[in-house]
């Protein structure tokens, strides 16, 4: 996590919502990629579907840039 968030604050935040949130935020908390489900890395971070470990992310970014 490198966007300077309180992992505190993050996880409140997450849990006063229903729904996917709930998902996302325990992928978070057992630090978990919620697509490949293999453990997430140092550079795992949230995107639009859920969170998602470096290598995910990635290549969701890379898929998005290619249309
Ligand atoms: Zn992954």
């Amino acid at each position: 996590m490198k966007n300077g968030t309180s992992r505190a604050v993050l996880v409140g935040d997450l849990f006063q919502s229903d729904g996917p949130f709930l998902t996302i935020a325990e992928d978070f908390l057992a630090q978990r990629c919620g697509l490949c489900r293999h453990t997430a890395d140092d550079e795992a971070r949230f995107t639009n579907d859920g969170y998602w470990c470096s290598s995910c992310a990635s290549a969701l970014a890379a898929s998005v840039r290619q249309g």
